[in-house]
């Protein structure tokens, strides 16, 4: 089995951006809270705390794993796994084996290199770049930008806010390229909102 690689780290950061979000915020009155002489928290308080970073330091994993090209999840499929560089500098892939020659073409079956050796593969997991399907960030007249995961990604802020003012953008419309990131890139954008509807604060 082969896979090429993708170099994705926004995921990792979104996810860390919002945990130190949560974790600044609730610092007084939860992780910090000792420090302050607070009276106890009930029960249902303390559960709450616990799922709620529970499930941050899930997604940071999910993160992580997602940034480490995926090939450590496909090695719980095959251990007959080689990663296809297509002639780009190969990130440590551990005990993965990795082959840079430029890819010429792909058929099913048989991946021929541009040297002219082939390799026969079982499958082929492809990570495809993403890029908007529609023009409305152009219409809207958004500065973009281009990244090896995809084209076109609006650039934003850790609020989502874009350069155009009053308009924000989240998920797979700046780079978040999975559920995770998309409700953390969100969740900062609603933040975004709320501080510019409500304290007039812009950026
Ligand atoms: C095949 C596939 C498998 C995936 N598997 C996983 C996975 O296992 N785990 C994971 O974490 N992520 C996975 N992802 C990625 C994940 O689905 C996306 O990262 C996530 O859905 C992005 O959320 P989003 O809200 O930014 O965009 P979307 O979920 O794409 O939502 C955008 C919405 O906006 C609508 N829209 C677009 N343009 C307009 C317009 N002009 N006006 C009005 N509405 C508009 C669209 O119809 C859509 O409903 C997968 C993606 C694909 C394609």
């Amino acid at each position: 089995m082969n896979t090429t690689i993708a170099r994705n780290r926004f995921p990792q950061f979104a996810i860390a951006a919002l945990a130190a979000l949560t974790v600044g915020s609730f610092a007084r009155t939860y992780y910090l809270k000792f420090l302050f002489g607070l009276p106890p928290l009930t029960l249902a308080a303390h559960l709450h705390g616990l799922i709620a970073t529970t499930w941050l330091a899930l997604h940071y994993t999910q993160a992580r794993l997602i940034a480490a090209h995926r090939v450590a999840l496909l090695r719980s499929w095959t251990s007959d796994l080689v990663v296809l560089a297509d002639g780009e500098p190969a990130d440590d892939v551990g005990d993965v084996g990795v082959d840079e020659r430029p890819v010429a073409s792909v058929a099913p079956g048989l991946v021929r290199f541009a040297d002219g050796g082939e390799l026969e593969v079982d499958a082929l997991h492809v990570v495809a770049p993403m890029t908007p399907r529609d023009g409305l960030m152009a219409e809207l007249g958004l500065e973009t930008t281009d990244t090896p995961q995809g084209t076109g990604f609006a650039v934003a802020d850790r609020f989502g806010a874009t350069s155009v003012p009053h308009v924000f953008a989240a998920g797979d419309a700046t780079g978040a390229g999975n559920v995770a990131a998309a409700i953390a890139t969100g969740s900062l954008a609603a933040t975004g909102l709320h501080r510019t509807l409500v304290a007039g604060i812009s950026a």
